[in-house]
């Protein structure tokens, strides 16, 4: 097997907002918060603030270089030229038009390309009609089993299915962050300054709500975990070579295993990390004892997703929520052990209504919480619930799937409704100076940490 020059390619459409090609089941997405001036600001800082690339993307590279293939990373198009043997493209709903089109011009130098992720795992004929290849699935686990993949690549458009069954996600090499670093750093301005990095404890996740959600279609349903030990090495090493300052836990559910978060956190504790984190998790599983050691392993802030309290909505879109006395509890005790929640709710879905909608609102704003986030509810291409609503769709294209706009003919709320809410969300809830102090209270004690250990 020769060795092969790569040109990874993660192309993003310019645009004032923040697109994040590794959320939402690496279907990714737009903060268009479409409301008023307030949203537009909200929107430039975080643009300003927050980057990271995909994780599947890094990991792959992290492969190919294992492969001994010489791999650049970059996020421009410009430095595509043919003495590239392969370019492996990002593939995202969120700029996929933006990939497409930079397809068409890197086809014009013969050098074949192959597109990766979850959506042109979905989607790929869209790809492959502009002439790129397609690899379906997991792709670094897909390629570390089926390396000679990038050998037989053409360069004309297929569809490469893997033949073996997916590696196990132990057997990774690490991802190619040291690469990545030399062209663009990533930051997370929620865990403060310096470098932070996505990093993943397990892949996968069981729950019923994958009706409606990508990230089943990314990782799958069964649930694999990283050893402890090599995660916490990754985690030392990261901070050692790279000099990360943050982590954020990309696990769809990072508290789905109460057992083994203790044990990731005692080991941190062990080694004497001074880390800080976040991650995703649900407010059932919180208690008292689960919060303090997390805190104490450098939990700073975590993102729950309630999305509505209109038990039609949940119960259609087969959500498990906790109840809402245990929505509060839960709350609580996270924020008493000083991890911020970022309260997660959607507009628009099965059921809603404008009524509904305030009311979600107003129990939104009564919540203990240092950050909130309300977006649209979006049927995706791939998901269960998608064939309810294919024939609904009124987008242009998939690249209006920001999860901020409104993609489908809603049988109680318009485009004008969805606007009024999120402006109106959003500034009633950070237009308060209390909350504002709060913030800069929490961001604060979090850079005396990275820099002193206090905290
Ligand atoms: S818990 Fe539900 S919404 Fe969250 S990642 Fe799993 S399937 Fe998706």
């Amino acid at each position: 097997m020769s060795n092969l020059k790569i040109l990874f390619l993660d192309i993003y459409k310019n645009e004032s907002f923040r697109i994040n090609k590794d959320v939402n089941g690496g279907f990714g997405t737009g903060n268009n918060y479409v409301g008023g001036l307030f949203t537009k600001l909200l929107a430039k800082y975080q643009k300003e603030s927050i980057f990271w690339p995909p994780i599947y993307f890094a990991s792959t590279m992290g492969v190919a270089e294992s492969f001994k293939h010489d791999c650049k990373y970059t996020t421009n198009l410009e430095d595509a030229n043919n003495n590239f043997d392969i370019f492996i493209l990002s593939s995202s709903i969120v700029a996929c038009e933006t990939e497409i089109k930079a397809i068409r011009i890197l086809k014009d130098l013969r050098v074949p390309i192959l597109v990766i992720g979850p959506f042109a795992s979905t989607c790929p004929e869209k790809y492959i009609k502009n002439g790129a290849n397609v690899l379906i699935g997991e792709p670094d686990t897909a390629l570390l089993t089926n390396p000679k993949i990038l050998n037989e690549l053409k360069t004309e458009g297929d569809v490469i299915h893997p033949s073996n069954i997916p590696a196990s996600i132990e057997d990774l090499p690490l991802p190619s962050w040291a690469e990545i670093f030399k062209h663009k750093k990533c930051v997370m301005g929620f865990l403060g300054s310096g470098n932070s990095l996505p990093i993943y404890a397990s892949r996968g996740c069981p729950y019923s709500c994958f009706n409606y959600c990508t990230y089943p279609l990314q990782q799958g349903r069964n649930l694999r975990n990283e050893s402890i030990k090599r995660l916490v090495d990754q985690i030392e090493f990261y901070i050692r070579d790279l000099k990360v300052k943050s982590f954020l836990f990309r696990d769809p559910v990072f508290t789905i295993n109460r057992k083994r978060v203790i044990d990731i956190c005692k080991e941190i504790i062990r080694r004497k990390i001074k880390i800080v984190w976040g991650a995703e998790l649900h407010l059932k599983d919180v208690d008292y004892e689960l919060a303090s050691i997390m805190s104490k392993a450098g939990l700073r802030i975590v993102f729950v997703g309630i999305e509505s309290i209109n038990p039609e909505s949940i119960k259609k879109t087969k959500r498990q929520n906790a109840p809402i006395d245990k929505q509060l509890s839960s709350i609580k005790i996270l924020e008493r052990n000083g991890i911020s929640v970022k309260a997660m709710f959607i507009f628009g879905f099965p059921g809603d209504n404008l009524n509904n909608a305030l009311k979600t609102i107003k129990y939104a704003l009564r919540l203990p919480i240092t950050y909130l986030q309300f977006s649209v509810f979006t049927p995706y291409p791939g998901t269960p619930i998608f064939s309810e609503y294919k024939n609904k769709i009124t987008a242009k294209n998939y690249e209006q799937y920001t999860q901020w706009d409104l993609v489908f003919n809603h049988e109680n709320l318009n485009n004008f409704d969805i606007k009024y809410l999120l402006n109106k969300s959003y500034k009633d809830f950070y237009s308060s100076l209390l909350r504002l102090l709060k913030i800069f209270y929490r961001i604060t004690k979090i850079e005396m940490r990275k820099k002193f250990g206090l905290f």
